[in-house]
Formats: structure tokens, sequence, C-alpha cells
């Protein structure tokens, strides 16, 4: 239902958590944060409130890159195990999604042909896994690869566990929009998540994919043809 992303030099855990609960207004069942710490991905995620992710979190977890997920179910159970960020099955990326994959059935049972093995029932799972599984090619061309399997929509973002000063973004039939900060980044479902760091935005459209790096942003489309956007001055009340 709601995603934000955060790639610079804060904490990235407690702006997500504050990300987070500037989209609680939308309404979700569960939610989530993933981000690269110790060279790794960790993910929290919870059912019900905010507060009970926020409780989940004792101690604290140093980390300037991360993703997270307020859900509303629409494959799968209200379940902390169905909640977002999701992982591939080596860890090396995790996604959170808005939307449905219309065809996730065929890619889970082509994927399970190939051994991998699946922690929810969601249909967003397929996302890190397909991802996951072209990472030879590289972060971007993977996720390019991955979006060319997909039927349905999405608003997304794909943490990656060996590159840890990069997010990327997707979008077809999710609004998703981009926080321009000074050496920091923002993405999210609603500008809403990112009110009080910036108000500059870049609101990406059906069939693009954004790459974000610390200070630096480029988007493509489907085509891998870059388009040039404008940044937007947005009037955000806190
Ligand atoms: N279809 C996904 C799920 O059920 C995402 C739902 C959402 O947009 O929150 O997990």
């Amino acid at each position: 239902c709601g995603i934000v992303g955060y790639l610079g030099s804060r904490e990235a855990v407690p702006v997500l958590l504050k990300g987070l609960k500037q989209l609680e207004y939308r309404g979700y069942d569960s939610s989530g944060i993933g981000v690269v710490h110790r060279k790794k991905i960790k993910v929290i995620k919870e059912e019900g409130k905010l507060a009970r992710l926020e409780a989940k979190i004792t101690e604290k977890i140093s980390s300037t890159v991360g993703i997270g997920h307020t859900r509303w179910a629409t494959h799968g159970g209200v379940t902390t195990a169905n909640a977002h960020p999701h992982s591939g099955p080596l860890g090396l990326v995790a996604v959170v999604h808005n939307g449905i994959i219309d065809n996730f059935a065929l890619l889970k049972k082509e994927l399970e042909a190939k051994g991998n093995v699946f922690m929810s029932e969601t249909d967003s799972e397929v996302v890190a896994h397909l991802v996951e599984s072209y990472l030879d090619h590289g972060p971007e061309k993977a996720v390019s690869m991955a979006l060319d399997r997909l039927d349905g929509t999405y608003g997304m973002l794909i943490l990656f566990k060996s590159f840890p000063d990069m997010i990327i973004g997707a979008r077809n039939g999710s609004p998703l929009v981009v926080g321009v900060g000074q050496d920091e980044m923002f993405l999210a479902s609603d500008a809403m998540a990112f009110a009080g760091y910036t108000q500059n935005a870049i609101f990406i459209e059906d069939g693009e994919m954004v790459v974000l790096n610390t200070n630096e942003y480029r988007v493509v489309n489907r085509q891998n043809i870059q388009i040039n956007k404008s940044v937007e001055e947005l009037d955000l009340d806190t």
C-alpha cells in the first residue's frame, strides 16, 4: 500500500519509520523495513500496526540505505511472513511492492522447478527471486530482465546487498516519486513520506525505472532509453 526508500548519510531506520508513519493514513495491515547493515540485508517485519514493528526493533541498526513498506494484503493472508520486504533465496536483494503481479503463479512454478523455496504466499516474492536469478547481469539489467517477465501493476523498490549505494525503483500502475535531497535521496509512493526532508520531487511515470545513487538519479524507459525528468518543487506540509 505504501512504500518508502532512503539513501544518504542519515540513519536510515528512523527515516524509514517516520516515512511509513506519514503513509499510515492510507491504511495497511502490516509493515516492514529492510536495510543494508554490516554488509547484509536485514529485514524486520511484523503483522499489524507500525507500533508493533517499532517494538520489534530493540537495538540500533546502523545503516544509511533501506526500504520500507506498509502492506494492504491482496495475495496471501495477513501474516508476518507475508509482510514486505521480500528477499531472494540467497539474500542478495530485498523488494517492497505495491500492486498485483498477475502472472505470479506461473513464475513461482518456474522458480520452484529450479529449486527456489518461497517464504511467503504473496505475489510480490517472485520479483525478489527473479531479480536475484538475473543478478549476474548487474543490478540494473537484472531488474530490467525481471520487469520483462511481469504482468500486472507495481510501484516497487529493490535493495541490493552488494550495491549499498543504490536503490532501483520501477513503476507500472502504482505511484512512485523521487525526493531529491542534498547528497541524499528518497523514493516513495507518496511525497508525504519525505516531508520535512526535501521539497524537490521527480514523478516517475508508468513504464519507467529509476536508478538512484546518493547524489544522482537516472530514469530509463522499458527500451532502456534515458528520460529527462524535471525536478518539481512541492509544498509539503509537515
Ligand atoms: N500484492 C502485494 C501483497 O499482497 C502487495 C499489496 C500492497 O500493495 O500492499 O503482498
